[in-house]
């Protein structure tokens, strides 16, 4: 479902909520570049690993590079990939969705902070390092929650009005 599809559908139903929406349900990729596929794996949301499967979209990444906020929101905690080592990561709370990043050093000063999408929030490590085998460094993206009604049918009514 494109959001223009959503607004469409909703017709004047839904009031500000739209033009909300459209701001507030895409996501731009924290790296500016595109998905992962090297000899180690897909980047894609559900790509194989092993016997489980990817939750999230792995972006390129330029170790030491910038890493912009995919959405607008709090960054609420710190969200760290292993038990151990120097991989971190945290999370954004948007309006309507909350995503995690893994393998970014948080900028110093930005926890707790609201955030606009692009801004910069951390820098990117180097994940190939832990790796290697042919893997490029990344950044992951998960979405940890999501509004539901992000992904309603053209027609619904997410305000629950007649
Ligand atoms: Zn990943």
């Amino acid at each position: 479902m494109r959001p223009a599809a959503l607004s469409e559908g909703l017709g004047g139903l839904c009031g500000g909520l739209c033009e909300e929406a459209m701001r507030d349900d895409t996501i731009i990729s924290p790296t500016g570049k595109g998905m992962r596929n090297d000899r180690q794996g897909l980047g894609h949301y559900r790509a194989p690993r092993g016997g489980r499967w990817h939750d999230g979209c792995d972006f390129l990444c330029e170790p030491g590079q910038a890493v912009a906020a995919p959405i607008s929101g709090k960054v609420a905690r710190l969200a760290r990939p292993y038990a151990s080592g120097s991989y971190e990561g945290l999370e954004i709370e948007g309006r309507r969705m909350a995503v995690t990043l893994f393998y970014v050093k948080p900028k110093p000063g930005v926890m707790g902070r609201f955030v606009e999408k692009g801004e910069a929030v951390g820098t990117a490590q180097d994940i190939a390092a832990r790796y290697g085998g042919g893997m490029l460094p990344h950044v992951h993206l998960r979405i940890t929650s999501a509004d539901p009604c992000l992904f309603l049918e053209a027609g619904g009514n997410p305000r629950g009005e007649a």
